[in-house]
């Protein structure tokens, strides 16, 4: 297995294009009007190959996470380096446990993990800027797409912990939505001054 060696950048000292983009650190509302502080901090993460064998659990790479379609901006989809927060290692953590608890592989769907700021899904924002949500639709061969499916993994994420948010069921919905809260990370080596 390959090893977690992705550089941390500081968003605060990207291009002014990917700040305009990212808006790292900067206030912004979530649904309820609440006000957070986007992520800092990122990795930046070279190639899609790269994503792909960089483990973040012993289950779960970081593709898994950051697999974004075109409503994602463009400088950001279609651009290397990609960054993601660093929070993304903790939400994995959780997926490991998950699918431990489950007994089954746990799938997140495109644009389920990490989206940006920018990303047209993201108006207000939601945990998934901050890379500490995940959307699953399916676990092992099921499908999450009925009450009974989704209340089942539901209790199964909740029992994970306090700190697990798990959105409740509602008709019509074809994944579990679980997240962290606005969990942001400053590796040891940055500098928040
Ligand atoms: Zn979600």
């Amino acid at each position: 297995m390959s090893s977690f060696d992705l550089e941390v950048v500081d968003g605060l000292k990207l291009s002014e294009e990917h700040r305009a983009l990212l808006r790292p650190g900067e206030p912004v509302e979530d649904e309820n009007g609440k006000g957070h502080h986007l992520p800092r901090f990122f990795y930046a993460v070279p190639s899609w190959p790269k994503a792909h064998e960089t483990p973040l659990t012993p289950h779960f790479k970081l593709a898994e996470l950051m697999t974004v379609d075109c409503r994602e901006a463009d400088v950001l989809l279609n651009q290397f380096p990609h960054y993601v927060p660093c929070a993304v290692l903790l939400i994995a953590r959780y997926l490991e446990d998950l699918r431990r608890e489950a007994d089954s592989v746990v799938f997140v769907g495109a644009n389920g993990g990490y989206r940006s700021a920018a990303h047209q899904r993201n108006e207000p924002k939601s945990p998934h800027c901050w890379a500490t949500a995940a959307d699953i639709y399916r676990v092992g061969t099921g499908y999450l797409n009925d009450e009974k499916s989704i209340t089942k993994y539901s209790e199964m994420a909740e029992a994970l912990g306090p700190q697990v948010f798990v959105r409740p069921y509602t008709n019509g919905d074809d994944h579990l939505h679980i997240d962290l809260g606005y969990v942001t990370v400053t590796p040891r080596d940055c500098s928040e001054a």
